[in-house]
């Protein structure tokens, strides 16, 4: 007997945008394990993408990987069209692909303002719009979702706590948040189900800076009560359990996973 048939994810294929590094990567590689057949998507460098697949093809799962910018009205049509080529439809889309691109807000570019919005917002409404195309032309599957099908937004703790130096990154993930609540009010009657992630401060390219000297590491830590930075596994677990119907009835939410970032550690003592 296949195995692989009683996973929790078992015949659903999840698209995963940004996700041959950090918590793309993670999330690619731990649906991969829990049945899913991932759809990797990614920009520039193909290797981490390969990497996440082989690792998924090794635990006897299926995948393939494909080039689009999440930007881009038709590269992102095209990634769907593959997914459905490859699978025949999607189940899940984990719209994870993000960028930051800091400064003092006096210097902040136009190009650099426009820049972060269109991947981390714009992006999110072109997959997502895509894929709930895909679940409404597709129809229900109750074999192996009670859901028509799942939307989860990478958002951040910064969709909550202001970030100077970082106001496009932050106001990208502010609408984020309304994006993904207001879209899961529309869909819920068609049973399709959209959260967001928040992450906390997870160790990725994303911002080595912070953690790349144990200085930095140690100011950074000052922020997390629960005293250590995040691992990218932490999220990828939240992801499949989103994903799954154990959570189904958890529709507009956002799930914080953060170590407490959020807990306004600064007032620990006595603010
Ligand atoms: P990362 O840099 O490793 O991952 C981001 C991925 O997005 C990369 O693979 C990158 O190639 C891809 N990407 C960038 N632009 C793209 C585009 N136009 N189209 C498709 N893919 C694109 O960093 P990460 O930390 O894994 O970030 C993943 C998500 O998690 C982002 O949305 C980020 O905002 C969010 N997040 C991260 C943290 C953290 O502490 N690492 C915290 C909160 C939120």
């Amino acid at each position: 007997m296949n195995q692989r048939a009683n996973l929790k994810l078992s015949g659903q294929t999840a698209i995963v945008t940004g996700g041959s590094s950090g918590i793309g990567k993670a999330c690619a590689k731990a649906l991969g394990k829990a049945g899913a057949n991932v759809l990797i998507d990614f920009v520039g460098n193909p290797a981490g993408a390969e990497e996440a697949l082989t690792e998924i093809e090794a635990s006897g799962g299926k995948g393939m990987i494909f080039k689009a910018d999440v930007s881009r009205e038709e590269e992102v049509r095209a990634l769907f069209d593959a997914a459905r080529e490859a699978f025949g439809t999607v189940d899940i889309l984990i719209n994870n692909a993000g960028i930051q691109k800091d400064a003092p807000f006096v210097d902040m570019s136009l190009k650099d303002w426009n820049f972060v919005l269109n991947v981390n917002l714009t992006g999110q409404f072109l997959c997502a719009r895509e894929a709930a195309r895909e679940f409404l032309r597709r129809g229900p599957r109750p074999e192996v979702s009670v859901a028509l099908g799942k939307i989860i937004c990478m958002s951040s703790v910064h969709q909550l706590i202001p970030w100077a130096g970082h106001v496009n990154y932050a106001a990208s993930k502010g609408g984020v948040m309304l994006f993904m609540k207001s879209i899961a009010q529309e869909l819920g009657e068609h049973k399709i189900r959209v959260n967001s992630i928040a992450p906390g401060a997870i160790k990725t390219p994303i911002n080595r800076m912070a953690w790349k000297t144990p200085e930095a590491e140690k100011e950074l830590l000052k922020l997390i009560p629960y005293g250590r930075i995040g691992k990218t596994e932490d999220i990828a677990r939240i992801a499949v359990w989103l994903s799954s119907d154990e959570s189904d009835y958890i529709h507009g939410e956002t799930i914080v996973v953060d170590g407490g970032m959020a807990l306004y550690p600064g007032f620990r003592d006595n603010g």
